[in-house]
């Protein structure tokens, strides 16, 4: 049996396969077993790795002896909540993978307002189990989405304007650290980790349980009201504008998008999670922007307003993502934003608007990792398609478009919408956050035994 770091390759004798397995309660895989076909597969399709070993942990000892196995055969370790790195780093060639995915326990406290978390959930299992309650904790805008990556990198969603980031709402967790320690970070414990956590990534450790703080939550208002390309220059234009005075209540997002006939569209979308007799006053300008082709606002439980975009993202399409930030709709950036939306080489792909704003744009930057704090939208330029020949065209669209609009942009990347695409970018993917990273890096894990993420490297 082969393994490979990136450095070297390894041979890995049988009888301590065989041990690892015995001593684990979930499944270990190797290329040849029946699963790992399935098992090392991930939401984006461009990345086909394959790692020597797939460690399908079932609790929080599984990952620990992981962990030392890695060490004591010096093996490259990736780890995997979700799967839905978009740039593949939860998977490995060669190396160990450290697979969290059927780590699904969560543990909801209603009369304290908490939930205890495993790291294998999607937002749409949280979201269904909290929701029970009338409860639930800022995550995404994708059912299916885990929500270990998403935490631990930020967490954008429709929550952020009156509770804050996902990251904002994490009360603690349990981290396996490169040593092999079990440790609880929270605000008394483990402190600067805690700050890591919320906004470094995977960078710092193996998170085993999210403990999130809870909030009542819907019915909301929500959905989408699509406008013709012929009004998009001036939907877009309004939308910037109206967004400037958005109660906390109210986050929005615009996606522009190839609609039903073909033709792009934009479609302005909305959540209020306000009282709803107050909130339809709030939401009618975003319905009146123009002359709709199609106005599905209304009423609905929070999770069916989580679930409005699932059909889009399914599993195992081709995807490349580039990102950025606009700070303003202004004229010149909606004029490239138009015109890349009618160059999409696939009806699949789209160019998102989401709103960071209120509590989320009020958190001070260094108050956790999460650095990028005042309002602003996150531009994802998501590329989807089918045919792996039509690969090029795609990537180039996204390229091309992310390039005419750095004119326009702020510096910085959302760290979970970031690719492969060098260390400066990491750089601005942590912002003014990323010396005091580092320092946390060298406490935590100097030899960079976690480096399959948006790495930050201990020598800086
Ligand atoms: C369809 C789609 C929609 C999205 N929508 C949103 C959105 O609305 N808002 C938003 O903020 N983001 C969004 N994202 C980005 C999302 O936050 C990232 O893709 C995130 O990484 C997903 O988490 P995951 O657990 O599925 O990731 P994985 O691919 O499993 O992991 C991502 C990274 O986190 C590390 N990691 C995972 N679990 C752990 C753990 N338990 N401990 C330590 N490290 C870990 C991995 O090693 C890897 O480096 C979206 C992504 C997709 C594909």
């Amino acid at each position: 049996m082969v393994a490979t770091d990136e450095h070297q390759t390894l041979a890995l004798d049988p009888t301590s396969i065989t041990r690892f397995r015995e001593a684990l309660h979930g499944e270990v895989l190797t290329p040849g077993d029946p699963g790992y076909g399935e098992a090392r597969r991930v939401w984006n399709a461009m990345i086909d790795k394959r790692p020597a070993l797939i460690a399908r942990c079932a609790g929080e000892s599984d990952v620990m002896r992981s962990v030392q196995f890695a060490h004591d055969h010096n093996l490259a370790v990736a780890v995997r909540g979700g799967g839905h790195s978009v740039a593949g780093y939860s998977t490995c060639d060669g190396g160990l993978l450290i697979d969290l995915s059927n780590m699904k326990g969560l543990r909801v406290d209603a009369a304290h307002g908490t939930a205890v978390a495993q790291p294998g959930l999607r937002l749409g299992e949280f979201d269904r189990a909290t929701q029970e309650f009338g409860l639930a904790t800022p995550l995404g805008i994708v059912a299916n989405t885990g929500i270990a990556g998403l935490t631990l990198g930020g967490g954008l969603g429709w929550l952020n304007g009156k509770h804050g980031l996902a990251c904002d709402n994490l009360l603690s967790a349990h981290v396996i650290t490169a040593d092999g320690r079990l440790l609880n970070a929270s605000a008394t414990e483990h402190e600067d980790l805690f700050w890591g956590l919320r906004g470094g990534g995977g960078n710092f450790g193996i998170v085993t349980s999210f403990e999130y703080r809870l909030h009542q939550v819907g019915p909301v208002i929500g959905g989408m009201t699509v406008y013709p390309l012929s009004e998009m220059k001036q939907v877009l234009s309004r939308y910037g504008e109206l967004c400037q005075g958005c109660p906390d209540e109210l986050t929005t997002a615009a996606f522009l998008v190839i609609g039903a006939d073909g033709q792009p569209a934009v479609a302005i979308t909305v959540c209020y999670c306000g009282p709803l007799d107050a909130g339809e006053d709030v939401v009618k300008p975003f319905r009146a922007l123009g002359s709709p082709a199609a106005n599905l606002v209304k009423p609905m439980s929070y999770v069916e307003m989580q679930a409005s975009f699932d059909a889009g993202f399914p599993p195992q399409r081709l995807h490349y993502w580039k990102a950025g930030f606009l700070r303003a709709t202004s004229q010149e950036a909606i004029d490239v934003l138009v015109e890349y939306s009618t160059r999409m080489p696939s009806a699949m792909s789209g160019i998102g608007l989401q709103h960071l704003h209120g509590l989320a744009s009020r958190v001070t930057p260094n108050e956790t990792a999460f650095p990028h704090r005042f309002e602003f939208w996150d531009v994802p330029i998501l590329s989807q398609w089918a045919d792996p020949n039509e690969s090029e065209r795609n990537i180039g669209w996204a390229r091309d478009a992310w390039a005419a609009l750095q004119p326009f942009s702020e510096q910085g990347v959302y760290v979970n919408n970031l690719g492969v695409e060098g260390d400066d970018r990491v750089r601005s993917a942590y912002g003014e956050n990323y010396e005091r990273l580092v320092a946390l890096k060298n406490a935590y894990d100097p030899t960079n035994f976690f480096r399959l993420n948006q790495n930050i490297n201990p020598l800086g």
